[in-house]
């Protein structure tokens, strides 16, 4: 992969809630190309573009729809099949301010911060290489690595997507020279290499659970020499007491995230019922009544990485990670790290963790800066052996 030595462009599909909704604030020059899109191009740094139905955590239980403003210039198409194309291009680094804003509270903790934009800057770059790579199409070759999540493929037209599959892009912080600004320009240009100098492929989520998980429990069948099973013992709150956390809590997480992130454990009711109707709608399978659940296989964190159901039909095995989370609720389970109990027509889950669990924990990496390390620590716990280097 050649790293660039200067600061490139990244083009993110914005995720709309139907035909997007643009309303251009400063002085664009509209023009129509020749593949019948309107491209939107900004004429001062002063425009920037509100987009009033941004959807996001599509197919989580904190899906809504939001409006946001956003930098750059833009390009708006009607694809064959009726979908809207949304795509943002601006520079990466005003993209990594977003996306930190985005992820976390961006009056958080400078030093995880700093941290969560170094590693999303590194993510980014790996899959905007990636991309290039494609050709001017945008199409994966056969030999291309799948960096996404399960059964999703890759974006045609686009580097990222705004929401939770790539990294949440929800538009600028208008309050200017918030700490998540600050931690991007004090960062700028550094990123995590692996081994041959190339940009890590960083993962996070929001809370591991107490053990960070492998990539192959929730992807390919391969491993990263970074990226791995390791006790984690900062994302355990139960130190705090009731004041400290509620603290912790409100400066670090987004307000709709704030609730999930208050407890390592959790637990939730899932109607059997409720499986048989997923697994038809998702999978075609007619199975009758599911009478039994088990975990056939789990990754070193406990994140269940293949489910063997038990059915009137016979016996389906579902993975990975996110496919058994995705089978066993409607809006996206929190972990697949949970122990079973039958209560007769559902099953109690006694669970822990939100999220795949691999990589940086952003409950622990928040809890590392409360408690003094500086983002290149909090990096080097949870991305042991990754290089951390300026590229430009
Ligand atoms: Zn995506
Ligand atoms: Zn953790």
């Amino acid at each position: 992969m050649n790293i660039p030595d200067t600061e490139p462009d990244i083009r993110v599909g914005l995720i709309t809630c139907g035909a997007p909704l643009l309303a251009p604030r400063g002085e664009y020059e509209i023009s129509r190309d020749a593949g019948g899109a309107v491209r939107y191009r900004a004429l001062n740094q002063r425009s920037f573009m509100r987009l009033e139905n941004l959807c996001i955590g599509k197919g989580f239980h904190w899906q809504r729809v939001i409006p946001a403003d956003f930098e750059g210039n833009f390009r708006v198409l009607r694809n064959p099949d009726g979908k809207w194309m949304t795509v943002c291009t601006l520079p990466l680094e005003r993209y990594v301010a977003s996306v930190t804003a985005s992820e976390m509270n961006p009056r958080a903790h400078i030093e995880f911060l700093k941290a969560h934009a170094v590693m999303s800057r590194s993510w980014v770059l790996g899959k905007i290489l990636v991309c290039h790579q494609h050709g001017e199409d945008g199409k994966r070759r056969a030999s291309d690595i799948v960096t996404d999540w399960e059964d999703t493929g890759d974006h045609d037209g686009f580097d990222v997507c705004s929401d939770d599959h790539c990294q949440r892009f929800q538009g600028m912080p208008h309050t200017a020279a918030t700490r998540a600004e600050e931690a991007v320009d004090e960062t700028r240009g550094i990123i995590l290499l692996d081994r041959d100098g190339n940009p890590a492929d960083a993962r996070f989520s929001k809370c591991c659970g107490g053990r960070t998980e492998l990539f192959s429990t929730c992807w390919q069948d391969r491993e990263l020499p970074y990226l791995t099973s390791h006790d984690d013992p900062w994302c355990d709150l139960s130190g705090l007491d009731a004041k400290e956390l509620d603290e912790f809590l409100c400066a670090t997480f987004r307000n709709y995230d704030k609730e999930a992130g208050a407890s390592r454990e959790w637990e939730t009711r899932v109607l059997k019922k409720d499986i048989a109707r997923r697994l038809n709608a998702k999978y075609g399978i007619d199975c009758g009544e599911v009478t039994g659940m088990e975990a056939e296989e789990r990754g070193p964190s406990g994140r269940i990485k293949r489910l063997l159901l038990h059915t009137a039909a016979g016996e389906f095995r579902i993975g990975k990670e996110l496919a058994v989370r995705r089978l066993l609720s409607d809006d996206c389970l929190r972990s697949s790290l949970f122990e079973t109990e039958d209560m007769g027509d559902s099953w109690l889950l006694h669970g822990r963790g939100w999220g795949h669990g691999v990589g940086l924990c952003q409950t622990g990496a928040a809890m590392m800066a409360r408690a003094g390390k500086n983002f290149r620590e909090i990096l080097g716990f949870y991305f042991p052996g990754a290089a951390i280097e300026r590229i430009y």
